[in-house]
């Protein structure tokens, strides 16, 4: 007798990223409570199980969803807000003002909504997020049906989401302990960065993350002159001062990483830290460039992130991990570096590791939650197919992925968002545009 299940996923490919480079053909992907059931021959599937929902995936291929390894969710409300500018003059003059005046939990609620249906429409099934008033980010998140990683965020300055570190402290460990009935949702500490962020209180952040075994989320030698300016104030560079601060370990996911020396490349990969690689704002604020390849080479996990759609200027992780891949091999000066199988894992099973999630999410395999997504290549612009892997890292359009998953909920369902009201989305972010841009004027 075949075994009743949920659903089954009959794909012309499917791609499920471990073991690296291998594609199946005609094979089912059986999911059965929220879960990976199996993978398996399409005619061994309709012996095995018989399915509540079947679909057909006869032009896609079926792969993990894409984890965004770095992001601010609710700065889509800030998108083209202030462009074409060095990143100290982006946020001194622009980006903090506006924070300023504007983030509140109204402002954080409908700018996550805006980049959760950006995400989902994009392939993207987890973020990793950081920025204030992360337990309405965590809401909208759950209400939404996305994975989420919220960043319990810490800096030395008050804001309108706490007054002090005692408070972003008690903030974020009141939602993390909040969170552990929420299956989807996961946390780290997100110390915006080494110059925001005091020594004692990194160190403090660094006791905190190794007793609740969560990953410490922060921006780390984003430019030259941040580096410089660390240097000249504290007489060494900020890589170095984590080290000293017990932080530098496999808990970190140190974002950006345009500025690494031989030797921190080194250090990087014997303390087991992560990176996340931001291409595209790194190029657009001209920030410097993230030397994958060598990271790679040395063992560094990286992953890949968009950052905040005011910096990027979108949450399209199709997009940036075809520009991970061109930017790697141009800044190597070797076109073989990072091929498109390797460049697929950073943006899928490296951001699950990178955050703590590598048994649950980030590749098909039995047993993991079933957070995935359906790429349709049957259109003219990813004709013919002869390497999938190829296809999908350098010539799809996000607008190609039909379905997406998490946990075994349709979330995208050809094209068509089921948990997220996009017309009202829309409005209310058109609402924001209104007011942000008059008191821009004002
Ligand atoms: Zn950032």
């Amino acid at each position: 007798m075949p075994q009743p299940i949920a659903t089954l996923l009959n794909a012309r490919w499917i791609v499920p990223v471990e073991p690296e480079g291998q594609v199946l053909e005609h094979h089912t992907l059986a999911i059965q409570n929220g879960r990976i059931l199996a993978l398996l021959p399409q005619a061994e599937a309709a012996v095995r199980y018989t399915a509540e929902i079947s679909l057909n995936l006869d032009r896609h291929v079926l792969m993990p969803g894409l984890i965004n390894a770095h992001t601010h969710a609710s700065m889509t409300l800030l998108r083209g807000l202030a462009d074409d500018l060095p990143l100290m003059a982006w946020l001194q003059d622009h980006i903090w003002p506006a924070e300023t005046r504007w983030v509140d939990p109204e402002f954080v609620r409908d700018g996550t909504r805006l980049a959760i249906a950006e995400m989902l429409r994009g392939g993207t099934t987890c973020f990793n997020d950081m920025y204030f008033f992360p337990e309405v980010t965590a809401t909208v998140a759950r209400d939404c049906g996305i994975r989420a990683c919220v960043g319990l965020i810490a800096l030395d300055f008050p804001t309108a989401y706490a007054r002090n570190l005692d408070e972003y402290l008690a903030k974020g460990l009141a939602l993390h302990a909040a969170l552990q009935a929420e299956p989807r949702l996961h946390t780290a500490f997100a110390p915006h960065a080494p110059y925001t962020v005091s020594a004692p209180a990194l160190e403090r952040i660094g006791r905190l993350a190794a007793d609740l075994a969560i990953p410490i989320h922060m921006h780390v030698h984003e430019t030259a002159a941040e580096v410089a300016q660390f240097v000249a104030a504290h007489g060494c560079r900020p890589l170095e001062r984590l080290e000293q601060l017990g932080l530098l370990s496999p808990r970190l996911l140190a974002v950006h990483m345009t500025q690494l020396e031989p030797a921190e490349i080194e250090r990087l990969s014997q303390a087991g830290a992560h990176v996340a690689h931001c291409p595209e704002s790194n190029l657009k604020l001209a920030s410097g460039f993230c030397p994958t390849a060598r990271l790679d080479a040395a063992g560094v996990n990286v992953a890949i992130g968009t950052d905040g759609a005011a910096s990027n200027n979108d949450l399209d992780l199709f997009g940036e991990l075809r520009t991970a891949a061109l930017l790697g091999k141009g800044v190597a000066g070797d076109a073989c570096v990072l091929p498109a199988a390797r460049v697929l894992r950073m943006a899928t099973l490296n951001g699950a590791r990178a955050l703590g999630l590598g048994t649950e999410t980030g590749s098909l395999e039995p047993g993991k939650a079933a957070d995935l997504v359906a790429v349709d290549l049957g259109q003219p612009e990813t004709e013919p197919v002869y390497h999938p892997i190829s296809q999908l890292v350098y010539a799809t359009c996000r607008h190609q992925v039909t379905d997406v998953w998490v946990a075994g909920q349709r979330l995208l369902a050809d094209r068509r968002l089921t948990t997220l009201d996009l017309d009202e989305t829309v409005r209310r972010t058109r609402d924001w545009r209104e007011k942000i841009h008059a008191g821009c004027r004002a």
